[in-house]
């Protein structure tokens, strides 16, 4: 089976596995050179407003904004829904910090969550115990590539009021109940750092079918200025958050081969499942029956009764120079959060977070390993388990 049907341009580095990494083909290639070589002037804005359509449209949502980071679209998010000082944030527990820090950036207060077992998403029961007359946005994250109980935790923020921000970051091509990531907040959040299954080296994406929110950020975003003011007399003082014609042609590339990427994870996915699968005590990452689950980081948790800890796990996979990562630790147990109100309780309100993390690992996951290399990684994590850790 051919599985990577356009060639990397980008070799693998040789000298270790890393954890994750892009795949590159003459296509981004093409399309990056033409933006470096006519993205200027009156065309500046060409490849980004195509990028743009292009995600809405792949998305099914009304408006798209490019963006430098998936930070800055989670901050815009928050600043444009009038989220300030006072108010709480609902985010699950187990994220990378990009996903609630935005939420200190507005002055508000972090409220975590905790997340299912299987999904490892934020879980509907421990959102609607979180909210109070105070909470005024619930961020949920499609960890993993995975996606949570969207219909029960959309129902429990209609009913409250409440809009819904998605971190899709980790997701893109994602599918729940035959709607896309990306589809389901009030805003949608995508990430296209180096490590993401669509990289544009950095960047990220907005999205909304709110118009006055759309106008509202494209205001925000841009130093309080309007799109369309050429007095340069800005209204307030904002945020600059713009992407570049070089990052957005790089991103059109990305997403026109966006089921070739997805294939891919879920190939590389399937290669680790066919050789750990048989490990007592070893689960990875799960896929309910109406998710398309497109495994951003192919990830291993352990059960508890075997006392492994990832950590251990870890260091010794880096002895045979193969990369991995750390579960997602609770955010609440980070030193950045040692002042956040109601910490102490966190471990007992977010049990499932708190006995995930310390027993689990990412494994290499980047988007040009082959099934030899992911054999290589099983084969040692086989040995190392065996010799016990
Ligand atoms: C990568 C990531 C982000 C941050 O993306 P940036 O583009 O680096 O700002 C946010 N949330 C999650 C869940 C992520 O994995």
């Amino acid at each position: 089976m051919n599985v990577q049907p356009t060639p990397s341009i980008v070799p693998l580095p040789t000298d270790r596995i890393p954890i994750a990494g892009p795949w590159i083909t003459d296509l981004e290639i093409r399309y990056v050179t033409d933006a470096a070589t006519t993205g200027w002037y009156a065309t500046a804005n060409d490849w980004i407003i195509r990028f743009e359509k292009l995600y809405a449209q792949v998305t099914g949502r009304r408006f798209a904004v490019a963006l430098p980071s998936c930070t800055a679209g989670l901050h815009l998010s928050l600043a444009a829904l009038g989220v300030g000082p006072g108010d709480e944030v609902i985010c699950p527990e187990s994220t990378w910090i990009a996903t609630s820090a935005p939420i200190s950036y507005v002055g508000a207060t972090l409220v975590t969550v905790d997340i299912e077992p299987d999904s490892w998403c934020a879980s509907a029961a421990s959102i609607e115990q979180a909210i109070t007359p105070r909470t005024k946005a619930i961020i949920v994250v499609d960890l993993y590539g995975n996606m949570p109980d969207m219909d029960a935790i959309l129902d429990i923020a209609a009913r409250h009021g409440i809009p819904v921000i998605e971190d899709a970051a980790e997701a893109a091509g994602a599918v729940y109940k035959g709607r896309p990531a990306g589809s389901f907040g009030t805003t949608s959040v995508f990430s296209f750092h180096g490590s993401k299954t669509l990289t544009t080296g950095e960047g990220g994406m907005l999205l909304t079918d709110d118009e006055p929110l759309y106008r509202r950020i494209l205001i925000l975003r841009d130093h309080g200025r309007g799109p369309n003011d050429f007095r340069f007399f800005n209204q307030e003082v904002g945020f600059k958050y713009k992407m570049s014609a070089m990052q957005a042609a790089m991103g059109v590339a990305q997403l026109e081969r966006l089921p070739e990427l997805v294939e891919r994870k879920r190939a590389i996915f399937g290669w680790y499942r066919d050789r750990l699968a048989h490990i007592n005590g070893l689960t990875l990452n799960s896929e309910a029956p109406d998710v398309t689950n497109v495994y951003w980081m192919v990830t291993a948790v352990f059960d508890a009764a075997l006392g492994i800890k990832g950590e251990a796990v870890q260091e010794a996979l880096a002895k045979h120079r193969i990369d991995t990562r750390p579960f997602f630790h609770p955010l609440t147990a980070l030193p950045a959060y040692v002042d956040l109100p109601g910490r102490e309780q966190a471990p007992e309100r977010n049990k499932v977070a708190y006995s995930i993390a310390p027993r689990s690992l990412n494994l290499p996951s980047a988007l040009t390993l082959t099934e030899p290399l992911v054999d290589r990684v099983c084969k040692t994590l086989e040995q190392i388990l065996a010799a016990g850790v």
